[in-house]
């Protein structure tokens, strides 16, 4: 739910007094107001608000005779029609922007629009209860839409968008209506439900960001303004009635504020925040190619976390040395359809061709859980459920394709394979085994040769910590995945919104947590990395540091800042703060604590 303050409040906390006298002056509707939602994508955006909504038509409800009901069923195979045209126009921009990773989403809509049942039934339906298309329509979606929306798993929800936005677009081609896709340049759109097709192509007008109702973190349209580099705040409840054409804003996807009617102090505020942070990252990625050590020279390397091949372009100007966690499960480009083994061999080669000699590693398929279903079966409790390693031992075909593949791609030798969701050595024993047999017969018979890739276990479960001497001694190496090892340490759901006050990586548990298996690992001469979020927080950097860790692996946009930070600090002065903070016993003190070190350095 959002919270609206009636002024903005200063970075301490305080409230500007003469800010509160002139808004107090305005009428209501003018006052300066502040807002919170999610931050789906950083970046500052200062304007005026476009208000986008969908066009829903107006219908009268008629009944339909013997003539017209053949010419609405013709409608409503021409709106299909159009309706694909549009999509595949849609399909075409994302492919030329974002790569074809995006662009199957619209596939996977293209595909709805040939569904046979769907479009028999409504044909069925306007023929025998007379009903124009408009409604049947409407009613045979909401019906899904209904389910969509009641079910507690966020996928669901996020595919409620997907069929919204079908549903809304067949209606509009009922009625010819052109696509409503060029806006005024520079606004900010605000929209109660914006689909990921609505962000790209609105995106072609200069959108200089988005705020939107519905949405969380990790929904498609903040994965893809992320990509886009445009500012989106999400999840702001009902804001969207409040809010008119015209108005002026500012949004900051850092921190998930829309402040509204901005007064000039406040704009004068956020205008030197923009600028700050725009010079701060061209300074950083001036230096983000050179290696990143400590002051005492101590060399920090970090890698990139990596979701579709199509974001390798940026790697090397990022000053990123390698992948250091490539997230497989987006080739289940519709969410249940398993990527064959030649597709698979086609994709890792190209990546690991594109930036040999540097590292890929290749998590595989963390599918179940949050993340895309392949479930056929509807778990209670999905988190705690059929996820990552243990659908890949019950469903050997999907593990064999993926180990074959990747043992294939790798003829530079720089893949590596890492395994999710583990909580014991049996676990890694078994997929050991599997890449021994495959590696053998592939070893024979493939030209050029191909090398046994290294394994390496997520440390994301508090049994693989309680474990972590015995994984560490068993793998190649280990990454340390913090945002599941908060959801399950203590035990809050990453993407429920009702609980994100308790979802606190810097926990005195996660922190400890964290102290042991980077000591265990360096005792064991494992090789250790982050990949979790935690990893991009410049809070959390001298803390990991201290506590031993050299590898980070982070979002790509991330990596100049991190590398830039690296040399303030000496590695006396990070130990130290690490073992401070393993004495403090609530996550308040432990932020004072590393706010304190930051704002020395
Ligand atoms: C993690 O859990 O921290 C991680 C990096 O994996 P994912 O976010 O993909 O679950
Ligand atoms: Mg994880």
């Amino acid at each position: 739910m959002p919270e609206k303050t009636e002024h903005l409040k200063s970075e301490s906390g305080t409230t500007t007094p003469e800010s509160v006298v002139n808004n107090a002056e305005k009428p209501l509707h003018e006052r300066e107001s502040t807002y919170s939602g999610i931050g789906g994508s950083k970046g500052i955006a200062i304007g005026e608000c476009y208000t986008f909504a969908k066009e829903e038509g107006i219908h009268e409800i008629e009944e339909l005779n013997d003539k017209t009901i053949s010419e609405e069923i013709e409608r409503f195979m021409a709106a299909l029609h159009r309706s694909e045209k549009e999509l595949k126009k849609i399909e075409r921009v994302t492919t030329r922007k974002l790569g074809k990773g995006y662009s199957n989403l619209f596939q996977a809509q293209i595909m709805m629009l040939h569904d046979p049942v769907l479009i028999d039934a409504i044909s069925l339906r306007i023929r025998t209860e007379r009903k124009p298309a408009h409604i049947v329509i409407t009613e045979e979606f909401d019906q899904y839409l209904e389910k969509f929306n009641n079910s507690e798993d966020l996928i669901f929800q996020d595919r409620a968008d997907d069929l919204r936005d079908i549903k809304d677009r067949i209606i509009r081609n009922l009625h010819i209506r052109k696509l409503h896709s060029w806006l005024p340049e520079g606004v900010i759109v605000s929209s109660y439900h914006l689909s990921p097709a609505d962000v790209i192509l609105l995106s072609r007008s200069n959108i200089k960001g988005f705020i939107t109702d519905s949405g969380g973190k990790t929904s498609h349209i903040s994965l893809i303004c992320k990509s886009l580099n445009i500012p989106i705040v999400v999840g702001l409840g009902n804001l969207s009635q409040k809010v008119s054409t015209g108005m002026q804003m500012i949004i900051d996807g850092s921190t998930g504020t829309v402040i509204t009617n901005p007064e000039e102090k406040t704009i004068a505020h956020y205008t030197r925040k923009k600028e700050n942070e725009k010079k701060h990252e061209d300074n950083a990625s001036l230096t983000a190619e050179l290696p990143a050590s400590t002051k005492c020279g101590v060399r920090i390397t970090f890698y990139a976390n990596i979701d579709f091949k199509e974001e390798l372009h940026a790697l090397r100007a990022s000053g990123a040395e390698g992948v250091g966690l490539f997230r497989s499960e987006n080739l289940f480009t519709d969410g249940t359809k398993v990527p064959r083994e030649a597709e698979q061999y086609a994709y890792y080669r190209e990546m690991a061709e594109t930036i040999v000699p540097m590292p890929l590693d290749i998590r595989l398929f963390d599918i179940g859980g949050d993340k895309l279903i392949y479930s056929p079966v509807k778990e209670p409790n999905p988190n705690l459920g059929w996820r990552g390693i243990r659908i890949l031992m019950d469903l050997p075909e999907i593990l064999d394709a993926q180990l074959r593949a990747i043992i294939r791609a790798n003829t530079h030798g720089n893949i590596d394979i890492l395994i999710p969701m583990i909580i014991s050595v049996e676990e890694i024993r078994h997929v050991r085994e599997i890449i021994e047999k495959h590696y053998a017969e592939l070893a024979k018979e493939t030209d050029p040769p191909v090398e046994k890739p290294e394994i390496g276990a997520m440390i994301e479960v508090p049994a693989a910590v309680e474990l972590i001497d015995e994984i560490t001694k068993y793998v190649d190496f280990i990454s340390i995945g913090t945002n599941d090892l908060t959801q399950y340490s203590l035990a809050v759901d990453r993407n429920n919104v009702i609980v994100q006050d308790l979802f606190e990586k810097f926990h005195p548990a996660i922190i400890r947590q964290l102290f042991r298996v980077i000591g265990t690992a360096q005792k064991n001469r494992c090789r250790t990395m982050i990949c979790g979020d935690m990893g991009s927080d410049p809070l959390a950097l001298p803390f990991l540091i201290g506590c031993g860790l050299r590898r980070f692996s982070v979002v790509v946009s991330d990596i100049p800042n991190l590398k830039s930070l690296v040399s303030r600090y000496s590695l006396a002065e990070t130990e130290a703060l690490a073992h401070e903070c393993l004495k403090l016993g609530s996550s308040a003190a432990i932020k004072a604590c590393l706010a304190a070190f930051q704002a020395a350095h």
